[in-house]
């Protein structure tokens, strides 16, 4: 009565944003209206697996370190926080509209997907303009070369605070989290015990005017980042930067992502941002056209965004290095982590589908997503083989037992043949399943099928949340 299988990697967007939406991970955004175009929204078991990667996330970075603190910081902030940083003259994307058929386009993206030009981001406007026509490029969506020149669009989103939109009262929501930190930096200092190295973790909503459409949910309008700003004195950046380098790896490891499809990208030189020493991506290989994409990224900011903010706010932010006895602005070295990005990359690694024979010995395939039990949404399903009160009765009580002793999201399923039920909970990567049979009610033991290998074991009921607790840290 067991299960065999063989596998290939089989994961493809498409299949993704169907199962996404087929098991409640991600929904379109204003679906019944016929959707708002990159913006989506994340279903009962999205909401899991989302909570599951950011708690593991704060346990990891912000919890278990002794060198960082939390914050929560707001999405609207005062405006000048916004010249300060820059954002306001340089968080731009180059913009290409066709005047046939008035669809927009990054011209940095045109030129890279169109002409195989590589980093095309790091070109002025102009440079991007003089190939477009040059080449005489074709509008991608209607054919026409009727492409403008490029011009900068600022990305930020602005809104208006007050009934009256006046634009005195004109506010941004946040484009990152990071300013947040800046802002707070002296109140940090003064009420935290911290010396230098030390961190500030923060998770939150930001949000961008992007006009490359999305790759699911890879780009879109309003995410969530994970982010860390390191400070650190000026001389040590380089070797910071080097450990976090090493602790952004262990990180994509805990989430369990395959490492032949994980690689560092070092930004050269006319690539770098203008706050920025040096900066690294991890890209992911994601499949068909999309390739090799950045998934998180690290830079060394310098001390640019605590030298602005106190020229811009006036106060000193200084740190006091009582060892050294003097007075600097510290570094600061930023690790930051997409939290949708985190979320597509582990589904569309975790993603499987495997060539099997069912429990009755027939072919048979299965979709299975091979999520690291540390994220899965639910960890565990109780089955009773059949519907039948006294089975429904010890899985029930199972169930409860096993939630309230490891406290872990657990499902319950008692509908259609244990084999569909199987599929099922393979097809939302849920590691085990703890069938109820009738030799429960003699022996007291139940079997425990194991997702990925598909290996059955029978173990006491009383050992049950013991021996999940052990295999889902
Ligand atoms: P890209 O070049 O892909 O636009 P970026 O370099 O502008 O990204 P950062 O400003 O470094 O990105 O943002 C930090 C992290 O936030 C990224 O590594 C990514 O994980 C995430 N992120 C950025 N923009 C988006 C977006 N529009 N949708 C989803 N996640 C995003």
């Amino acid at each position: 009565m067991s299960e065999q299988a063989e596998t290939t990697r089989a994961a493809t967007m498409d299949k993704i944003v169907a199962l996404s939406k087929r098991r409640g991970f991600v929904y379109p955004g204003s679906d019944i209206y016929g959707g708002l175009a990159n913006t989506w929204d994340f279903g009962p078991l999205g909401v899991e697996l989302r909570n599951n990667i950011k708690q593991l996330w704060w346990r990891n970075f912000v919890q278990k370190r002794r060198d960082m603190v939390g914050l929560d910081a707001g999405i609207l902030m005062h405006p000048r926080v916004w010249e300060a940083s820059g954002h306001v003259v340089n968080f731009n994307d180059p913009l290409v509209d066709c005047k046939t058929c008035k669809a927009r386009f990054r011209a940095d993206h045109l030129l890279e997907d169109k002409l195989g030009i590589e980093n095309a981001e790091a070109m002025s406007p102009d440079e991007m303009s003089a190939i477009i026509r040059e080449k005489n490029l074709a509008c991608p969506n209607c054919g026409n070369r009727t492409l403008t020149d490029a011009r900068q669009f600022n990305m930020m989103f602005s809104t208006t605070i007050g009934p009256v939109s006046e634009s005195a009262n004109k506010v941004y929501l946040r484009p990152e989290t990071a300013q947040g930190i800046f802002v707070q930096y002296k109140n940090l200092i003064n009420t935290q015990r911290v010396k230098l190295p030390f961190g500030v973790g923060q998770i939150g909503k930001a949000f961008r005017n992007e006009i490359t459409p999305g790759n699911f949910i890879f780009r879109v309008l309003e995410f969530e980042q994970m982010e860390i700003e390191y400070f650190v004195k000026p001389d040590e950046a380089p070797e910071k930067f080097d450990e976090w380098v090493q602790a952004m790896q262990q990180w994509i490891d805990l989430i369990g992502l395959k490492p032949e499809h994980v690689r560092v990208r070092e930004h050269a030189k006319e690539e770098l941002s203008h706050y920025s020493a040096r900066t690294i991506d991890y890209e992911y290989l994601f499949p068909g056209s999309m390739g090799w994409k950045e998934l998180y990224g690290l830079a060394n900011r310098t001390d640019f965004d605590l030298r602005q903010h106190q020229e811009h706010s006036g106060e000193d932010l200084r740190f006091f290095d009582q060892a050294a006895n003097e007075r600097y602005l510290p570094y600061v070295i930023e690790p930051t982590f997409g939290v949708d990005r985190t979320f597509l990359t582990v589904m569309v690694d975790a993603y499987d589908e495997e060539e099997t024979v069912d429990v009755n010995g027939k072919a048979d395939k299965r979709t299975v997503l091979r999520l690291a039990p540390r994220l899965a949404p639910y960890k565990a399903a109780i089955l009773p083989l059949a519907k039948k009160p006294e089975l429904t009765k010890v899985a029930w009580e199972l169930f409860e037992t096993i939630q309230d002793e490891t406290g872990a999201l657990v499902d319950y399923d008692e509908t259609a043949n244990i084999g569909k039920r199987y599929r099922r909970q393979d097809e939302i990567g849920t590691p085990f399943c703890v069938t109820v049979d009738f030799d429960t009610l003699e022996d007291g033991a139940v079997t425990i099928r194991d997702r990925d290998t598909m290996d059955q074991q029978r173990v006491p009921m009383s050992e049950v949340s013991a021996m999940l607790a052990e295999r889902i840290r």
